[in-house]
C-alpha cells in the first residue's frame, strides 16, 4: 500500500523502513515532516494510508479531504486516538487503527523517573554541580517508602507504574472507571478519585482524554489534594488545567509538578526551538518554578517502543490491506 507519513523524525523513517523491510517490503512508506492539518493534508494523494503522530489533528474537514482523495486508513502510531474525529470517520467510512501497547512499561518508567527527579531535585543537582554548587539547601527529598502514591487509570501503563511503586514500599491507591482485579491482587487499593486525591502523596495520570476527563485537574481537585503532593501527568496534556495547576504551584496546594504531556504542546513539543522566543506565555511561566519538570513527550521514546510502534503500523496497514480490516481499528463507541 502507498502510505503518506506525517509529522517524520529521522528515527520515525530508521524504524518504519526496518518494519517494512522485515514484512518484505509490501508498502512505500512517503515521508513528510509536515504536521497533518487540514492545509497539509492534501499531501496525502495517491496514498490510501497515513500514518499521523500525536499532534496531527485528523478533525472532520481532514477526513472529508482524505475521502475526496482516497485515503481509507488512518493507522496511527500512537496509542491515544483523542486527535481523531471517530464519528466522522465512520460516517466517511475511513477505518482508523493504533498501536494499543507498544510498550506500557517505557512511559511507566518515564514516569517513575520524573517523580524520583522531582523528588529528589536531581533535575537542580545536575544544573548546581555544573556551576560548582555543591550545597544540598533546596534539595531536601522523603522517602518514597511508605508513601501512598495515587494511579489514575489503571489500564497497561497505570499497572506497570503501580507495580513499579509497590516494589518501592509505597501504599499504592487506584482509580479506574473499570477496576482490574488482578491490579487489586497486586495489593492496589481501588477508592473513588475523592479519596485518592486526598490521601496521595504522588498523584500520577494514566487515562485516556476524552470529554469525561479533559480537565479532570482543575482548581477543585487540586484543592482537594494533599498539600504539597506531587503531580505526574504523562498521559495527555488536556488531563490538566494548566493555569489551575499553576495557581496551586504558587498556593503551594502542588508540591512537585511532573509534565510530560501540556494541553498546548502541539506547537512546541518534538521541534528544535532552541534560540526562538517563546510565545506561550503559560508554558514560560511554568518553567520558572524550581519544583517543575518538564519534558517534550518523551516517556515512549525508548529502542523497544519505536521498534514495537513501527511493526504494529506495518502490521496494521498490511491486515487492512489484505482483508479490509486492521489489527487494532479504533471505533467511536471507545468514546462511550
Ligand atoms: P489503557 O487504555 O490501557 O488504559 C487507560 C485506563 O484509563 C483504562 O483502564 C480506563 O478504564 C481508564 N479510564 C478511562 N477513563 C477514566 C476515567 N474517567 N477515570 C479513571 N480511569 C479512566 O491506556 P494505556 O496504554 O495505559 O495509556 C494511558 C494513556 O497514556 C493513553 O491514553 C495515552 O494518552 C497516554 N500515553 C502517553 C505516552 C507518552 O509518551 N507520554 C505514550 C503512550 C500513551
Amino acid at each position: 500500500m502507498d502510505v503518506a507519513v506525517f509529522s517524520t523524525k529521522p528515527y520515525d523513517r530508521r524504524f518504519l523502513d526496518a518494519a517494512n523491510v522485515a514484512a518484505g517490503n509490501r508498502h512505500r512508506f512517503t515521508y513528510f515532516e509536515a504536521r497533518l492539518t487540514h492545509a497539509t493534508a492534501v499531501l496525502a494523494k495517491g496514498a490510501a494510508a497515513v500514518c499521523p503522530f500525536v499532534n496531527d489533528q485528523a478533525d472532520e474537514a481532514v477526513l472529508e479531504e482524505f475521502t475526496r482523495i482516497g485515503v481509507r486508513l488512518v493507522a496511527l502510531r500512537s496509542a491515544g486516538f483523542n486527535n481523531v474525529d471517530l464519528a466522522a470517520a465512520r460516517r466517511l467510512g475511513v477505518t482508523v487503527a493504533r498501536v494499543p501497547a507498544y510498550s506500557p512499561d517505557a512511559v511507566a518508567e518515564h514516569t517513575v523517573a520524573m517523580i524520583l527527579s522531582l523528588n529528589r531535585a536531581i533535575h537542580r543537582a545536575y544544573a548546581r554541580v555544573r556551576e560548582g554548587n555543591f550545597a544540598l539547601e533546596g534539595l531536601l527529598g522523603f522517602d518514597l517508602k511508605g508513601r501512598a502514591v495515587g494511579v489514575v487509570g489503571t489500564g497497561r501503563i497505570g499497572v506497570a507504574v503501580a507495580r513499579i511503586m509497590l516494589g518501592f514500599g509505597c501504599r499504592v491507591l487506584a482509580h479506574d472507571l473499570a477496576p482490574d482485579p488482578a491490579c487489586a491482587a497486586m495489593g492496589v487499593a481501588y477508592v473513588p478519585l475523592k479519596e485518592l486525591l486526598a490521601e496521595s502523596d504522588i498523584v500520577t495520570l494514566h487515562c485516556p482524554l476524552t470529554p469525561q476527563t479533559r480537565h479532570m485537574i482543575d482548581a477543585a481537585t487540586i484543592g482537594r489534594m494533599k498539600r504539597g503532593a506531587m503531580l505526574v501527568n504523562t498521559s495527555r496534556g488536556g488531563l490538566v488545567d494548566t493555569r489551575a495547576a499553576i495557581d496551586g504551584l504558587k498556593s503551594g496546594a502542588i508540591g512537585h509538578l511532573g509534565l510530560d504531556v501540556y494541553e498546548e504542546e502541539g506547537d512546541l513539543f518534538f521541534q528544535d526551538l532552541s534560540g526562538q522566543v517563546l510565545q506561550d506565555d503559560v508554558f514560560a511561566r511554568l518553567l520558572t518554578f524550581p519544583n517543575v519538570l518538564v519534558t517534550g513527550h518523551q516517556a515512549f521514546f525508548t529502542a523497544e517502543a519505536l521498534t514495537a510502534i513501527a511493526d504494529t503500523t506495518v502490521a496494521n496497514i498490511t491486515a487492512f490491506e489484505q482483508t479490509g480490516r486492521a489489527v487494532h481499528e479504533v471505533s467511536v463507541e471507545k468514546l462511550a
